[in-house]
């Protein structure tokens, strides 16, 4: 169990000016100064807004989804980005841990075996780099669909022609380094399809990175591999995003990488005691190093109490729900009932507040600087987020907040995008100053060799 976060905020929440919901977003919202409603909202539609993680990508690839339309739910769809004034988002080319598996002894060569290098055996564990290249290709058939609206970019003058054409700019990062396999020539090759992130590690400890989810380690954070994959990321213009990774790992990245980094969607320790969060002394390294922290809207990252009480409860409620469904035939009434009495009982938590979201954010503005905080919403990722951003339309409400929290306007601007361009901007002339360096190759010899910190 998760310990509760300490009353750590340096920022002071009556400060805050919440609005209550209301049923249209773009609408002023009841409880909101209508002149700084105003205010709010035309500095964020003339500002240039980024979000650096959205999972939209899964559905469109698993449940078909079609962005075009207004959709009843999830976050994100074209009518409700354009409402909510989203120029640029990270799209994620998510590959689940289940796709994780050791394959290098497939095509590890073998004295005496001539069968090399070997074919793909089909049915195989690993599927992690297939995997990703179909989220990509979801995303470039929805591109095509409706290319009137939005395009996939892959580099910062892309994404300024695009947004200046007033279309949606759909850029890729990789969640999850797995998918790479281990082999630096897919990263390279990763890049070349238009990718300009990647997460190194989900849920899972890989090839070359520890995750935060799993409390043994593997390398205690990166190996030799791990430092070959930042550097080359570093050569490529790719954006090294630490986010899921553990604490000592992101160390590692920060001690190694010769371009700023980020986290595209991770919220704030100090504020929410979750591993998938960073401390303090993490967001002073990211200044440090001019990166930049995106905040994760997800409830169970941004309120200890949430989390708490839905994690607790769906443990139980599942144990019990196991036992009734032993109990009870499948699709009879007595089961029906049963279900019905758990839902009663374990009622979902209710969603924290906007003013919970926008505590972090501030909370990150104070301890790493203005220049060095964004967001990273993880809609459709997530199963709940605050009351008030319930999608992407709601986005104006976070300028109002954050502006009736005493932000400058030249604060809010950089929070909704120009820190993360200034820190794609830099990663691509750090690309540019590395043109002469050859390419990092895999060697099986040294990759998984543990660093000397
Ligand atoms: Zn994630």
């Amino acid at each position: 169990m998760l310990k509760r976060a300490a009353a750590t905020s340096l920022v002071p929440l009556a400060l805050l000016v919440a609005c209550a919901s209301a049923p249209k977003p773009s609408e002023t919202p009841s409880g909101c100064d209508p002149a700084l409603w105003r205010r709010a909202s035309q500095l964020h539609h003339a500002a240039t807004v980024v979000d650096t993680h959205t999972d939209t990508t899964s559905r469109i690839l698993d449940e078909g989804f079609d962005m075009g339309p207004r959709a009843p739910d999830g976050h994100m769809d074209l009518p409700r980005i354009r409402e909510g004034g989203l120029d640029v988002a990270f799209y994620s080319i998510y590959v689940a841990s289940r796709f994780y598996g050791d394959e290098a002894p497939l095509f590890a060569k073998k004295p005496g075996d001539d069968d090399w290098p070997r074919p793909t055996d089909a049915g195989t564990a690993n599927g992690s780099a297939r995997r990703a290249m179909a989220m990509i290709d979801g995303l470039v058939r929805t591109a095509d669909r409706y290319p009137d609206q939005m395009t996939v970019c892959a580099s910062l003058e892309e994404i300024r022609a695009t947004v200046a054409a007033g279309r949606h700019a759909a850029c890729m990062g990789i969640e999850g380094g797995h998918a790479i396999e281990g082999q630096l020539a897919l990263l390279r090759l990763f890049h070349q399809l238009g990718v300009r992130y990647m997460t190194l590690t989900h849920t899972n400890h890989n090839e070359y990175a520890d995750s935060c989810a799993d409390a043994v380690p593997r390398w205690g954070g990166l190996n030799t591999l791990g430092q070959k994959v930042v550097k080359e990321m570093n050569r490529l213009g790719m954006m090294v995003d630490v986010s899921h990774v553990s604490d000592n790992a992101f160390r590692d990245v920060l001690a190694v990488t010769r371009a700023p980094v980020i986290c595209s969607h991770s919220s704030m320790r100090a504020l929410c005691d979750h591993p998938r969060n960073v401390t303090d002394d993490m967001l002073r390294l990211l200044a440090q190093n001019d990166g930049v922290v995106m905040v994760n809207y997800n409830c169970g990252f941004v309120d200890a109490e949430y989390q708490k009480r839905s994690s607790q409860s769906s443990q139980t409620r599942k144990i019990q729900e196991r036992e009734a469904r032993r109990r009870l035939a499948e699709g009879s009434p007595e089961l029906e009932e049963a279900l019905k009495n758990l839902d009663a009982r374990f009622p979902t938590p209710e969603r924290p507040e906007l003013s919970v979201l926008v505590a972090h954010v501030l909370h990150a503005i104070e301890v790493a600087g203005a220049d060095h905080v964004g967001l990273g919403s993880d809609f459709d990722g997530v199963p709940c987020v605050p009351k008030g951003i319930d999608d992407v339309s709601y986005l104006p409400r976070l300028s109002y907040e954050l502006l009736a929290a005493g932000q400058s306007e030249e604060t809010v601007r950089k929070v909704l995008g120009g820190n993360l361009l200034r820190v794609l901007e830099r990663v691509e002339a750090v690309a540019a100053s590395l043109a002469g360096e050859p390419p990092y190759c895999n060697d099986l010899a040294t990759d998984t060799t543990p660093i000397t910190r």
